[in-house]
C-alpha cells in the first residue's frame, strides 16, 4: 500500500537541487499514486516523462475540478454546457464564473446534437457535458459531440461522474478532459469529498498543472489515500449496482404508484440506443447505478415515501456502496432557478434513486413498504 506522505515540504540537497518533491502543494507521493491510478483508468496513455501524474489530478472536491477547468479560459469565452447539469455545476457556471471570470455560458439540450453545431461562435472554447445527466439522467452520445467539435480549437470535457471509467471512456472517443466528482463512485463509501481532472494531452497537463499548482485546490493526502483504497473495489461494485438498478427500474416501471420511471438500462428511455453504445462493462450494455422517477401523487406522496424508506437513507450525494434516496427538486437541485427546473421536467413527484451494493431483494422490500 503507498504510504501516506503527510509531509507539506521535502528535504533538498542543495539549494535547488530537490529529490523529486519540493512542497505538497505542487506534488506527493500519495496524491501521484491516486492521480496516475485515475488516469490510466480514464485511459490516458501519457508517459511519467510527458507529466509526472499521466495527466491525472485530484482536487479538495468535485467542484474544485470544475472550477479549474474554467480558469483555462481567458475572459470573454464562450462555454456550451448541457442543459441538464449537477445543481452546483450550474450555480458555479452562472453565479460565479459569469461574474468573476466574464465567461459567457450556453445551455443547451445536447440530446439533440443539431442544436449544438447551431450554438458553437468564433468565441466557443469549452464544451462542457455530463452523460448520464444528473438527475434526468439525459444521454450525450460522445462520439457525436467529437465529430461535431472535434479539431475547431474548443475544448471537450465529459464529467464522467455517473458513468465512471468502469462502464465508459471519453479520452478514448476523443475527449480533452475527464472530470469526477471522486466523492461519488470513485470513493465509494461516502466519508470523503474529492475531485479528479483527467487529460490524455501533454500540452494540457501542463495547463492544468499550472493552475493546480497555482490556485491549490489539491487534495490531502490522507483523502488521496482513501479515494486510492476506494478504486481498489470499483469494478466489482459497479457491476453490482449496475445488475441491482436494472432489477429495481424493471419493478419500479411496472408499479402502480409509480408514474415514470427514467434509466437508461431500459428500453422505455428515450437515449436507450446511446446508452447501449457507450455504457458498457466486459462489452455488454449496462445502465448504470442511479435511477430516477416519479411517484403519483406529487410532493407530499413522494415526501411519505422518502420518510417510509427504511434502506435507503434520504440523503443527498450518490456512488456510495449504501443506497440513497433525495428529492431534487428540494435538496441537490434547489439552486437551479425553478424555470429551469421545469423546462427540465424536475417534477415535485421525482425521486432519485442511487441503488448500493445491499442484497438487490432487501431493497425491493424497501421499496414496497414504502410505496404501499
Ligand atoms: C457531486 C457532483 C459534482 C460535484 O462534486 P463535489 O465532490 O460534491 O464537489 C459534480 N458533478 C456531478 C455529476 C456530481 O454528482
Amino acid at each position: 500500500m503507498p504510504p501516506i506522505f503527510l509531509s507539506s515540504t521535502y528535504v533538498q540537497e542543495s539549494p535547488g537541487v530537490h529529490k523529486g518533491f519540493e512542497y505538497t502543494r505542487s506534488h506527493n507521493p500519495t496524491r501521484y499514486a491516486l492521480e496516475r491510478c485515475i488516469a490510466r483508468l480514464e485511459g490516458s496513455t501519457l508517459t511519467k516523462e510527458q507529466d509526472a501524474s499521466f495527466g491525472g489530478f485530484a482536487f479538495s472536491s468535485g467542484m474544485a475540478a470544475v472550477s479549474s477547468t474554467l480558469d483555462l479560459l481567458d475572459s470573454g469565452d464562450h462555454v456550451i454546457a448541457m442543459d441538464d447539469l449537477y445543481g452546483g455545476t450550474n450555480r458555479l457556471f452562472n453565479k460565479v464564473k459569469r461574474r468573476s471570470s466574464g465567461l459567457d455560458f450556453s445551455f443547451i439540450d445536447l440530446t439533440n446534437l443539431e442544436a449544438l453545431e447551431q450554438s458553437i461562435t468564433d468565441k466557443t472554447k469549452l464544451i462542457w457535458i455530463e452523460t448520464p445527466t444528473n438527475p434526468m439522467l439525459k444521454l450525450v452520445d460522445l462520439e457525436g459531440v467529437v465529430s461535431i467539435a472535434k479539431n475547431r480549437g474548443i475544448l471537450l470535457a465529459c464529467d464522467n461522474t455517473f458513468a465512471t471509467p468502469a462502464l465508459q471512456h471519453p479520452l478514448e472517443l476523443g475527449f480533452d478532459i475527464v472530470m469526477h466528482s471522486a466523492t461519488k463512485y470513485l470513493g465509494g463509501h461516502s466519508d470523503v469529498v474529492s475531485g479528479i481532472l483527467v487529460t490524455g494531452n501533454e500540452t494540457l497537463a501542463e495547463r492544468i498543472r499550472f493552475v493546480h499548482n497555482s490556485a491549490g485546490p489539491i487534495l490531502s493526502p490522507f483523502d488521496s489515500y482513501l479515494v486510492l483504497r476506494g478504486v481498489k473495489t470499483l469494478s466489482l461494485r459497479m457491476r453490482r449496482h449496475c445488475s441491482s438498478a436494472m432489477k429495481i427500474a424493471t419493478w419500479l416501471e411496472s408499479h402502480d404508484e409509480i408514474e415514470r420511471v427514467i434509466y437508461p438500462g431500459l428500453p422505455s428511455h428515450p437515449q436507450y440506443t446511446i446508452a447501449q453504445k457507450q455504457m458498457r462493462i466486459d462489452d455488454v450494455p449496462v445502465g448504470g447505478g442511479m435511477i430516477t422517477c416519479i411517484v403519483k401523487g406529487g410532493e407530499d406522496r413522494s415526501k411519505v415515501f422518502l420518510e417510509k424508506l427504511q434502506i435507503f437513507s434520504l440523503a443527498e450525494s450518490l456512488g456510495g456502496v449504501e443506497s440513497l434516496v433525495e428529492h431534487p427538486a428540494i435538496m441537490t437541485h434547489a439552486s437551479v432557478p425553478t424555470e429551469m427546473r421545469d423546462d427540465l421536467g424536475i417534477d415535485d413527484g421525482l425521486v432519485r434513486l442511487s441503488v448500493g451494493i445491499e442484497d438487490c431483494d432487501d431493497l425491493i422490500k424497501d421499496l414496497e413498504q414504502a410505496l404501499n
